[in-house]
């Protein structure tokens, strides 16, 4: 069965296009993944999770999908940060990265296929040569590589940046330079007295930035693939000089498809650590809120949208997620009549379609979770009448299950994610460990069992009249963390 067509909006094209992969059924894709010299922060997990969403939507619809980052463990910062600290590159990246895998995963990103510039460093020598070689690359006095953009017509292709009145010749060779910058770029530095250095065929040296992510998204999906993601930081001129690097070396179209997530702000600024409105996900955490709250805020505006991140916004965050799971719960917690309503079951369905409707049309992921709230709301109604049946539950259950393959907020594993940070915290010795977390992630202290049998004292209690007994033991569970509701259908409970 052909995959479902999906529209996207192209940095190349500057249009919204239907997504073409090479293959059919079949698409590439890679993102620019951390530069782990620090923990990630709450705009990069804005940008990661944006392509998380993307990923999981195109193989719902579908499509086999190849999916490779990189882990950038080479750049200026990490090597001076390593010198610094007397380690070696390895050591100082280890910590960062392993960080960066543990919050993608307390943010449910499904892993993509990890890929590691030091692993690389040898290919990225031989690319050199290989533009060097076909006039595109040559070296200075010192050992360092340039790349020549007067070579490169195209160059601003992506970017749509006119450099005509560049100066052939002129250099940069820091990684990260100013947006209207025209020069030569590096390709490879000499070695840096004091620094961190690599012996290859070219020389002795390191690999600029931009050089990493072309050799790398080549090895691993071919010179032409369907699909290149990052913020929109990135477009100049880290993949400005990728498509350069890439194309000259080729000859060939290097990605076709340039998805970009637009910059998350914080209350209304760029987020800094001067201006004091720098989070990283786990200073998020520390200060009491959950994983599944931080992840919805981010996929609710649009990725190419401005999301201004707020604390409001990320209370409303959580709020929504609670009535989603208890939405979920009373569907598969409560008893229904036999049978089907006609009206419910299409509600289920055509929500269903609303959803995947939203998301293939840019990835709207606002209108994607208004279709599901829609249903929320009818279906909470008809089923305060009692007109939701059997057959319905599961149809909606269907529904929302389908929602979350993509959203991934339902699971009920704050909890422990929380407790795993609350730990880091204090092995760390922070001292912004709230009080919230400490509550939160306090809640394992009760596995499920213990929860459902001092459940079943309470009841037996209220019933041999013993309310002093029942309150106490409610009184235990609340302290635990765990909120106890008499609803309709009986007690039940959830952890906070
Ligand atoms: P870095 O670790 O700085 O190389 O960034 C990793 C990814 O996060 C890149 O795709 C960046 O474009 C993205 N990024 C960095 N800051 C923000 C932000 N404030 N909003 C959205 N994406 C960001
Ligand atoms: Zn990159």
């Amino acid at each position: 069965m052909p995959a479902m067509p999906i529209r996207l909006y192209n940095t190349l094209s500057a249009k919204i296009e239907d997504l073409n992969p090479i293959d059919a059924n079949r698409i590439r894709m890679y993102a620019c993944g951390p530069t782990v010299y620090d923990y990630g922060h709450i705009g990069n997990f804005r940008t990661f999770i944006a392509v998380d969403l993307l990923y999981r939507f195109l193989l719902q619809s579908g499509y086999d999908v190849r999916y490779v980052m990189n882990i950038t463990d080479v750049d200026d910062r990490i090597l001076s940060n390593a010198a610094r600290d007397g380690v070696t590159v390895q050591q100082y990246t280890a910590k960062y990265t392993q960080a960066f895998l543990e919050d993608s995963a307390t943010l449910n990103v499904a892993p993509p296929a990890l890929v590691r510039a030091t692993d690389h460093i040898q290919e990225m020598a031989e690319f050199i040569a290989g533009l060097v070689q076909k006039g595109f690359a040559y070296r200075t006095d010192d050992g360092s590589y340039y790349f020549r953009i007067a070579k490169f017509p195209d160059y601003g292709k992506l970017s749509k940046k006119d450099f005509a009145g560049m100066t052939d010749g002129a250099r940069v060779d820091v990684d990260e330079y100013e947006k209207d910058s025209a020069r030569d770029f590096a390709l490879w530095k000499a070695p840096k007295p004091g620094e961190a250095s690599w012996d290859t065929p070219i020389g002795p040296g390191r690999p600029g930035w931009h050089i990493e992510c072309s050799v790398m998204s080549m090895e691993e999906l071919g010179p032409s693939f369907d699909l290149h993601a990052g913020g929109e930081d990135l477009i100049f001129p880290h993949h400005e000089n990728e498509i350069a690097q890439s194309e000259s070396l080729s000859g060939q179209q290097f990605a076709r498809h340039w998805f970009h997530a637009r910059f998350l702000l914080v209350e209304g600024q760029k987020m800094s650590k001067s201006l004091g409105n720098f989070y990283t996900l786990r200073d998020l955490v520390l200060k009491g809120h959950k994983p599944s709250s931080i992840r919805w805020l981010l996929t609710q505006v649009p990725y190419r949208n401005q999301l201004n991140f707020t604390f409001d916004g990320l209370n409303a965050a959580a709020s929504s997620v609670e009535k989603l799971r208890n939405f979920r719960f009373r569907l598969t917690s409560s008893q229904f009549p036999a049978g089907s309503n006609a009206a419910i079951a299409q509600l289920a369905t055509e929500s269903a379609e609303r959803v995947t409707a939203a998301l293939s049309d840019d990835l709207n992921t606002a209108e994607a979770q208004g279709a599901i709230f829609d249903m929320l709301r009818k279906s909470n109604t008809a089923l305060d009448a009692g007109e939701v049946h059997q057959e319905d539950a599961l149809s909606l259950l269907a529904a929302l299950d389908r929602f979350d393959a993509i959203f991934a907020v339902l699971k009920d594993d704050d909890q422990p994610k929380m407790k795993a940070i609350l730990d880091w915290a204090k092995a760390e010795g922070r001292a912004d460990i709230s009080p919230q977390l400490e509550e939160l992630a306090g809640s394992a202290q009760l596995a499920d069992d213990q929860i459902n049998q001092k459940l079943a004292d309470m009841e037996a209690a209220r019933k041999a009249r013993n309310f002093k007994l029942s309150d106490t033991l409610r009184a235990e569970l609340t302290n635990a963390g765990i909120i106890v509701e008499n609803t309709k259908e009986g007690v039940r409970w959830r952890r906070k």
